[in-house]
């Protein structure tokens, strides 16, 4: 089989402003016809992830695909609201049977992630499967296996390419209000609400979803107001209790134990969105999030301007992301990973400190 890698543009705003994404033929003449497809997504689901996957299913079932969304592990309760999320099959919860519906497709979707591995074992049983696969994502350094690429960092979200997709496929008007609730859940998640990443296409393509039937406030609704009473005691005891501050570098970082995983009785998602309230202090421009989860421990960097975590993350945890919005996990114990982090610090002194 050939591979064709093709790259979509790298982002100048320009391939926002309704240019296109170019889309091969041979592809373009694959989904005319109904086809058995995958679309896989990454490992603890966010807003993007789910919102791409069923955005996508939908529009493809329009043209009689067989469509199966398989993530290799829950979402978060509030993404339960979106059409079509009962039918995602969980890897973790029900392995043979996404095998045996996995050896029935020709053509998989790889969404919001760039590489197999961030997908665990579902990568590795689908790495050798017969079939195309395509990756439409928006991280840094995709790695390059895949039949057809779609890849752009300089998009806010997944979401925001899959709009293109349809829309370079000549299908914007077959957006329908469910099509558009889905995307529009990935566009005020991956932006933290049109707060971050954002550029001017985020907005056009909401104007119409609204006029496509969109109802916003209803989705912002479920994605931000969708807290149990102990996620507000959690909040709590993470900003009194487990935040430290930096002054000197402009870091701020919150920690969980793994007895706090207990105590709080922290749940897949419960953590989502904690490393926010550190840059909510103005001087802030490094937040870090660094928890002892069951098995392993997890770091979110988030920063503000041009300090890059994708790179930081990248070069002394192992992980990836994007610029602002990156993560890592640690085999080593939290102290340790505390201390690791705190020891980088220095080295992005001026990074840190000038504005
Ligand atoms: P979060 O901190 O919310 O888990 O992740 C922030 C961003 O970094 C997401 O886009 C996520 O895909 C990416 N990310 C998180 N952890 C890792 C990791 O271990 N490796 C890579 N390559 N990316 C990660
Ligand atoms: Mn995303």
């Amino acid at each position: 089989m050939v591979k064709l890698a093709i790259r979509a543009k790298q982002c100048t705003f320009a391939c926002f402003l309704g240019i296109n994404m170019e889309i091969p033929a041979q592809l373009r003449q694959l989904l005319r016809f109904p086809q058995n497809v995958a679309i896989l997504s990454h490992r603890n689901p966010d807003g993007d992830a789910i919102g791409s996957s069923l955005a996508l299913k939908h529009f493809l079932e329009m043209y009689g695909h067989q469509i199966h969304v398989i993530f290799p592990s829950e979402f978060p309760k509030e993404f339960e609201a979106l059409p079509g999320a009962s039918d995602i099959l969980i890897w973790d919860a029900e392995t043979e049977s996404c095998k045996q519906v996995l050896l029935q497709k020709n053509l998989f979707f790889f969404l919001d992630f760039n590489a197999l591995n961030r997908i665990d074992k579902l990568g590795d049983f689908v790495r050798d499967l017969p079939g195309i696969r395509v990756m439409i994502d928006h991280h840094l350094y995709p790695e390059e296996t895949v039949d057809y690429m779609f890849s752009e960092p300089a998009a806010s979200s997944t979401c925001e390419m899959i709009y293109q997709f349809i829309e370079s496929l000549g299908d914007a008007d077959k957006i329908s209000e469910q099509i558009g609730m889905c995307i529009y859940t990935g566009i005020v998640t991956d932006t933290g609400s049109f707060r971050h990443a954002t550029n001017p296409n985020i907005f056009r393509i909401t104007a119409h979803l609204i006029d496509n039937g969109l109802k916003d406030t209803q989705v912002q609704d479920m994605v931000f107001n969708s807290n149990e009473e102990k996620n507000l005691r959690l909040l709590g005891h993470c900003l009194a209790n487990r935040m430290e501050y930096w002054p000197e570098f402009r870091t701020a970082m919150i920690w969980l134990s793994k007895k706090d995983y207990e105590i709080f009785n922290i749940q897949r998602g419960d953590t989502e969105g904690i490393v926010n309230y550190l840059l909510s202090i103005r001087e802030v421009k490094l937040a870090a999030f660094i928890h002892n989860q069951p098995t392993v421990v997890k770091l979110s960097l988030r920063s503000k301007g041009n300090l890059d975590v994708q790179a930081i993350c990248k070069k002394h945890f192992n992980g990836g992301g994007h610029k602002n919005a990156a993560g890592a996990y640690s085999h080593s114990s939290l102290k340790e990973t505390i201390e690791k982090f705190k020891s980088i610090l220095p080295a992005y002194k001026s990074e840190l400190t000038d504005m």
